[in-house]
C-alpha cells in the first residue's frame, strides 16, 4: 500500500479514537530511529509510549523471537512452557514478589491485582472491598480500571462504572487518611503518574502510605505500569522510593514491545486465589514470555539501570538550564528516563508538532506539558541533539 492509502484506510475503516495522529507511516525501527514509509527519519523520544525500552530491532531481541517464533508462538496455560516458568522465576527473584501472574496488557494487570485484592479480604471474612485511588492518576481503559482512574474526563459517557473507589489527591497524606474506613482494602497508587502529566509521589507519601496499610490492614498496590522496568534507573520504582507495595503491577516495557502485563504479589497475598479465580487465554503465551525474560536479561547484562542514571541526570540537567533560559518553560518533572515539561501556556501540542516537523518524536501529555520516555538505550549525544532542537522551536516560534 501507498503511505496515502494507509492513512485513507485508516480513516475510512478504523475507530475514530486517537485524538489527532500524527502524519507518519512508521516502516521499521533500529536503534532510538524510526523510519517513515517515505524515508524519513525521527528520533524516538517516546518509545510507544514507554514500551521499547531496547528500542528497535534490538538483536538479541529479534534473535530470541525468531527462534520463539520458529519453534511455537502459542499454546493454552493448559501447559507449561519454559519461556513462561523462566519469566516468573526471573521476576520473583529480582523483587519482593513470590508470585506472578501474566496479562496482555496494563488494564488486564490492574484488573487482576484489585481482583486479588478484594479475594485477599473475601478468604478472612472480612467485608473489605473499597479501592483508594489518586486524582488525576491512570490505571487504564477497562470498566474496572477506568472506574478506578481518577479523572472524571474519562468516566463521562460509561456510566454505571463499577463501584467501590474513592479518589483523593495525589501526594497529600492527611487526605488518605481522612478516606480510610472500615471497607477499605486496598490503596493504589502509581509511584510516577505518567498520563496525569509526570507527577512523582514524594518519598515521604509513600513511606507514609506504607506504614498506614500496615496499621490498618490494608494492602499496598503499585501500579508501575508506565514507570517501571528501568525507568527509574531502578528495575521498578518501588526500588528507587525504597518502600515495598504488597501488590504490584507491570506491562509497557516488559516485553520490549511484545504485549504483555503483570501483576506480583507476596505469598500471603497471592494465595488468596485458588484455582478458577483467575485465568487468561494468552496472558504469558510463548511468544510474549519469552520476549519479556529477554528484554530482562538485557536490561542486566548491559548495565542499562546504571545508564540510565547517568542519561536520566544528563537529560533532566539540560532540561533545568532549558528552564532558566526560556520564559515559557514554568517546571521540569520527573525521574531517570521518565520527565516532563510544564509550559506557562497550552502550547505543548504546537511545539510538539514542530518537534516531529525537525524529526523528533515527543508527547504532549497535556495541553502544557511535554512528556519524555526516551529507549533506555538512548544516549547522551541524542538527549543534547533533542534539547537543541527544542530550544531553537521554543526561542523561534511565536508562542
Ligand atoms: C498505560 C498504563 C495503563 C494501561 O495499560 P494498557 O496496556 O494500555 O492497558 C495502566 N496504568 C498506567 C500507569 C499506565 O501508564
Amino acid at each position: 500500500m501507498l503511505r496515502d492509502e494507509i492513512i485513507t484506510c485508516d480513516k475510512n475503516y478504523f475507530m475514530n479514537v486517537f485524538k489527532g495522529r500524527f502524519p507518519l507511516v512508521v516502516d521499521h525501527g533500529e536503534g532510538v530511529k524510526v523510519y517513515d514509509k517515505n524515508g524519513k527519519v525521527y528520533c524516538d523520544f517516546l518509545s510507544g509510549i514507554g514500551v521499547n525500552a531496547l528500542g528497535y530491532s534490538c538483536p538479541e531481541l529479534v534473535e530470541a523471537l525468531r527462534e520463539q517464533v520458529e519453534k511455537i508462538i502459542h499454546c493454552s496455560n493448559l501447559y507449561y512452557i519454559e519461556p513462561q516458568a523462566e519469566l516468573e522465576k526471573w521476576l520473583v527473584n529480582h523483587s519482593v514478589a513470590d508470585r506472578v501472574f501474566f496479562s496482555n496488557s496494563g488494564a488486564e494487570a490492574n484488573e487482576g491485582a484489585i481482583k486479588l485484592a478484594r479475594k485477599y479480604f473475601e478468604v478472612r471474612n472480612e467485608n473489605k472491598y473499597e479501592i483508594i485511588t489518586a486524582q488525576n492518576s491512570f490505571h487504564g481503559r477497562t470498566l474496572m480500571t477506568l472506574a478506578a482512574t481518577g479523572q472524571e474526563k474519562y468516566h463521562r459517557f460509561f456510566q454505571p462504572l463499577p463501584q467501590g473507589f474513592k479518589y483523593v489527591p495525589f501526594n497529600d497524606l492527611e487526605a488518605v487518611y481522612r478516606s480510610v474506613g472500615p471497607n477499605t482494602a486496598a490503596i493504589m497508587v502509581e509511584p510516577i503518574q505518567g498520563e496525569g502529566g509526570v507527577y512523582p509521589a514524594t518519598r515521604e507519601y509513600l513511606e507514609g502510605l506504607r506504614k498506614l496499610c500496615d496499621e490498618e490492614n490494608i494492602l499496598l498496590i503499585f501500579d508501575e505500569i508506565q514507570c517501571g522496568i528501568g525507568k527509574t534507573g531502578t528495575l521498578f520504582a518501588y526500588e528507587y522510593y525504597g518502600v515495598e507495595p504488597d501488590i504490584f503491577t507491570l506491562a509497557k516495557a516488559l516485553g520490549g514491545g511484545v504485549p504483555i502485563g503483570a501483576f506480583l504479589a507476596r505469598e500471603e497475598v497471592a494465595n488468596a486465589f485458588k484455582p478458577g479465580d483467575h485465568g487468561s487465554t494468552f496472558g504469558g503465551n510463548p511468544l510474549a514470555t519469552r520476549a519479556a525474560i529477554t528484554t530482562l536479561k538485557v536490561i542486566k547484562e548491559r548495565g542499562l539501570l546504571n545508564k540510565v542514571k547517568k542519561t536520566g541526570q544528563y537529560f533532566k540537567n539540560l532540561l533545568e538550564e532549558l528552564k532558566e533560559e526560556i520564559d515559557i518553560v514554568n517546571e521540569v518533572r520527573g525521574v531517570g528516563l521518565m520527565l516532563a515539561i510544564e509550559l506557562n501556556r497550552n502550547k505543548a501540542r504546537d511545539i510538539v508538532n514542530y518537534m516531529f516537523e525537525k524529526g523528533f518524536l515527543l508527547n504532549a501529555v497535556k495541553d502544557n506539558i511535554i512528556r519524555f520516555l526516551p529507549p533506555l538505550i538512548i544516549e547522551k549525544t541524542d538527549i543534547k541533539n533533542m534539547v537543541g532542537e527544542l530550544k531553537t522551536v521554543l526561542e523561534k516560534n511565536n508562542l
